[in-house]
């Protein structure tokens, strides 16, 4: 290796890195250096023997849109004169009711992202891939965009481009250690000699935990074996002269795949148990064993999909198998990729645990991210920040890893949840919660009462809807009774898993100043409720923030979204003078709302409870009995009440007080189905579903908690540009015309047949009886009473703009 030094250090040369160092040569980095321990550019990893379909629609609408843009960037790509992409389409296959319904739902997902896809009907699945057994199949859902990446062609098109731009690739490289430098990355260890460099891109894919291990930062995932397999010559396909001219094919109801190889078809198979592979056992490629990304086939892993592939497509009886293998590539926790800079180490980067599908895309986020641009697409569920302790051990990692191996074709519900390892995280009141029946959910690991059995004997109203099929699912009508007894009565929230991060330092005031939009110089008890920018002006972060004193703050935020939000704050944080301290184990809470709230707090406590001594958005260090609180008046659910927090030691005795105390008033507990209902009808955001780094507070409805008036803060010049501007669309309210027909999420909401944007959040609002949904609609569509179209499953239901907040928009309630 000649070089000494580099500004980037990029480990891999698969598809990721070479897409990563492509789009930061188009950038005009000129000194970046890639490594691989293999040969150049079939480096013996998983991108080596991808066979490369691209299947662009994805429930995560980010996940789709860098799918699009790997699409938009292979079609450009050649190499040799031949092309890197094949854009043939492709079918997924229904062979079930379940499926069909699903594929509606996905068509209407492929409407929403933006991605043209069409259903289509048997013989409209065999006028395409005439090889298709129609009796077998319901329809099909065509996405004519998709198509095949040939992936090693690919990296080595976009290597040939960065190296023209002064790129430098080495293989037969491998990097053996890192050299670190007060909490700085400063290089790497080579089989070649060491390389000093300003930052590290992590792009190893399965090797990522093996890499990790190097720099004492665990990356959770684990490589899993899966099977794919090329047929000897199909007797339909003996006059083929073309390679790739039919469409890439799914049928996910037996967890296959299938492409053409010219006179061969290819098929993938996740249609066995999970082979999980330990990712420190590896090795690199040597000339005994070239390709150490592939084991051995496993023959009695296939011999169930390949039953069901005869039966799909029958003309594979006639055929034998030929070359086969089982190939590894990464899983995740949750399956997502990790893509962002380590906190624990910086000028560490990683781009880990990225298909095909989506490297192109990956790349060019990241080479945006090192130029310190800010990425238009949200990354939220790709942030390598974004998981708990426990999510990165060694047995989650594999056991969740494995079981998004299993559901990689699966019909997943949005609430679905997981089924192991749990529980893992429990608040102090887990006991009580027990005894009242709670249905839990998981979130971040902790258990969290989505609605209680035995509040099954409260009352239900006639009017509102029943619901059945997917709409019913992971629900109960409980949640309905839940949601009235809080606006009537009393009930308590287990609002533990909050993420709770205390802000102190002679710093801190001017540290949370520089990130939020709102005002944070205020009277000691104040709460502030406000958005964190970015530099593009998107909402990074929505949290409230109390001032305990001048130089020490509490900064709450949700709990499935903490790290990120953790992570926000860190990665922000001056050198000195600034602690943040993670609080969340320490304190548990209780949110206690209703109109009788206020007389439980203050018959139990000495101190005055009245609007007047404790007004809304104020917070105070008190005693309930015995027990030390610090109460906040605020109310995510639009009703009189309190946030209170207290070491948790104390949780069980403090929820046995309230519990006892309420009891004249009629409490009872509530869970996270009535949680949500009821602040959507108080048009109260959530971010990463309504809120997100791609809006801005303007257009999100959330200008009120932004003062321009205030000096610097992340985001006031994007701001001001976006202010100086039209606004060209808004978050709106929806009321769908039929209020029995209730939607979950993501579907498209459309203008006679154009599609405007898509449904950010939807629940049944129960005291306002109303099917509700929020979008965002360009300026011309979001007139009050705009009348519009949501799909949803193939149907399309008539809604109309409201009004927002459909619930005590004087916020009466709440001040009370
Ligand atoms: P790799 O291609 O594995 O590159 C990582 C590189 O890092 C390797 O070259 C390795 O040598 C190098 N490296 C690691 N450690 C070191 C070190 N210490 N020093 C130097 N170099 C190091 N995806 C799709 O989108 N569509 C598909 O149809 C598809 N089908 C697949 C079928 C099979 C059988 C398999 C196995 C995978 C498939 N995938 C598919 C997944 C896809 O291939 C991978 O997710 C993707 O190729 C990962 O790219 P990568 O660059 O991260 O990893």
């Amino acid at each position: 290796m000649k070089k000494t030094h580099a500004d980037i250090v990029i480990v891999g040369a698969g598809i990721v890195g070479a897409s990563t160092a492509y789009f930061l040569a188009r950038k005009g980095w000129k000194n970046i250096v890639v490594l691989d321990q293999g040969p150049l550019f079939e480096t013996g990893g998983s991108t080596s023997h991808a066979p490369g379909l691209i299947f662009e629609l994805n429930a995560s609408k980010t996940m789709c849109q860098l799918a699009q843009w790997s699409v938009a960037t292979y079609r450009e790509l050649q190499e040799d004169g031949e092309p890197c992409f094949y854009p043939v389409g492709s079918i997924e296959l229904a062979t079930s009711s379940e499926r069909w319904a699903d594929l509606k739902n996905k068509g209407g997902r492929a409407l929403a992202w933006g991605l043209g896809a069409k259903l289509l009907s048997p013989q409209e699945v065999c006028a395409l891939f005439p090889l298709v057994n129609a009796t077998k199949i319901c329809g099909g859902l065509h996405v004519p965009s998709d198509g095949i990446a040939k992936a090693v062609r690919a990296v080595s098109a976009m290597a040939r481009a960065a190296q023209n731009e002064g790129c430098s690739f080495y293989g037969q490289t491998r990097v053996t250690g890192f050299i670190k430098e007060a909490g700085r990355l400063r290089g790497v260890l080579t089989s070649a000699g060491p390389l000093t460099c300003g930052q590290v891109v992590l792009c190893g894919g399965i090797w990522g935990p093996e890499l990790g291990k190097m720099l004492g930062e665990p990356i959770p995932l684990v490589p899993v074996q899966h099977q794919y397999v090329h047929t000897t010559q199909v007797q339909a396909l003996a006059e083929e002269t073309q390679e790739i001219r039919l469409p890439i094919l799914r049928h996910q109801d037996r967890s296959l795949y299938f492409r053409q190889h010219g006179q061969h078809l290819g098929i993938g198979s996740y249609y066995h148990e999970p082979l999980v592979v330990n990712p420190y056992t590896l090795g690199a490629p040597h000339s005994a064993q070239p390709h150490p990304a592939k084991r051995a086939f496993s023959e009695e892993h296939f011999a169930k999909a390949y039953t069901s592939a005869c039966e799909i497509l029958p003309c594979l009886k006639t055929t034998d198998l030929g070359e086969r293998f089982n190939g590894m590539f990464s899983f995740t926790p949750d399956g997502n990729p990790l893509v962002g800079e380590s906190l624990k180490l910086k000028g560490l980067w990683f781009a880990e645990a990225v298909w095909v599908t989506h490297a192109a895309g990956v790349g060019r986020v990241v080479a945006e991210l090192l130029s310190q641009e800010t990425p238009t697409v949200d990354l939220r569920e790709l942030d390598c920040n974004r998981f708990w302790d426990h999510s990165k051990s060694p047995e989650y990692t594999r056991l969740r890893g494995a079981q998004q191996y299993r559901e990689v074709y699966d019909i997943i519900h949005p609430l679905q949840q997981m089924a192991s390892p749990r529980p893992l995280r429990t608040s102090p009141f887990y006991p009580r919660l027990l005894e009242l029946g709670a249905v839990f959910f998981e979130s971040a690991g902790w258990e969290r009462p989505q609605w209680f059995e035995s509040n099954h004997s409260l009352a239900e109203e006639s009017a509102w809807p029943q619901r059945s099929g997917w709409t019913a699912k992971f629900w109960s009508p409980i949640i309905g009774k839940e949601h009235k007894a809080t606006r009537e009565k009393l009930a308590l929230f287990d609002l533990t898993a909050f993420t709770k991060l205390e802000v102190s330092g002679p710093g801190a005031l001017a540290f949370l100043q520089k990130l939020s939009a709102n005002q944070i110089d205020v009277p000691l008890g104040k709460i502030v409720y406000s958005s964190m920018l970015n530099a593009a002006g998107g909402i990074q972060c929505d949290l409230t923030i109390t001032r305990w004193a001048s130089d020490r703050f509490w900064v709450i935020t949700g709990g499935a979204i903490g790290r990120h939000d953790q992570a926000w704050l860190l990665q922000n944080l001056p050198e000195h003078g600034v602690n943040v301290q993670d609080l969340t184990s320490s304190y548990c809470s209780l949110g206690i709302w209703g109109p009788h709230a206020r007389k439980v707090l203050q018959s139990l406590c000495d101190d005055a409870m009245s609007p007047e001594a404790f007004p809304f958005y104020s917070a105070k260090e008190l005693y309930l009995g015995s027990v030390p609180c610090l109460a906040l008046r605020l109310s995510y659910v639009g009703e009189l009440g309190w946030e209170i927090y207290t070491p948790s030691e104390y949780g069980l005795a403090l929820w046995d007080l309230l519990w006892k105390t309420g009891q004249e008033y009629g409490i009872i507990a509530a869970g996270g189905g009535a949680f949500d209902s009821l602040r959507l009808e108080k048009g109260y955001r959530l971010w990463g579903a309504d809120i997100h780094t791609e809006y801005h507070p303007f257009e999100a409805g959330l200008g009120f908690a932004v003062r321009m008036q205030k000096e610097n803060f992340l985001g006031k010049s994007a701001l001001e540009k976006i202010k100086a501007a039209p606004l060209e669309r808004k978050l709106c309210c929806l009321c769908l015309d039929n209020p029995n027909f209730i939607l979950l999420g993501k579907e498209p909401v459309l203008k006679d047949d154009h599609v405007l944007g898509y449904v950010t959040s939807a629940n049944y609002g129960y005291t306002v009886h109303e099917s509700l949904a929020y979008a965002y609609l360009p300026l011309a569509h979001a007139e009050l009473g705009t009348d519009l179209r949501i799909l949803f499953f193939g149907e399309y239901y008539s809604a109309r703009v409201c009004a927002e907040p459909r619930y005590d928009p004087s916020h009466s309630r709440l001040k009370s």
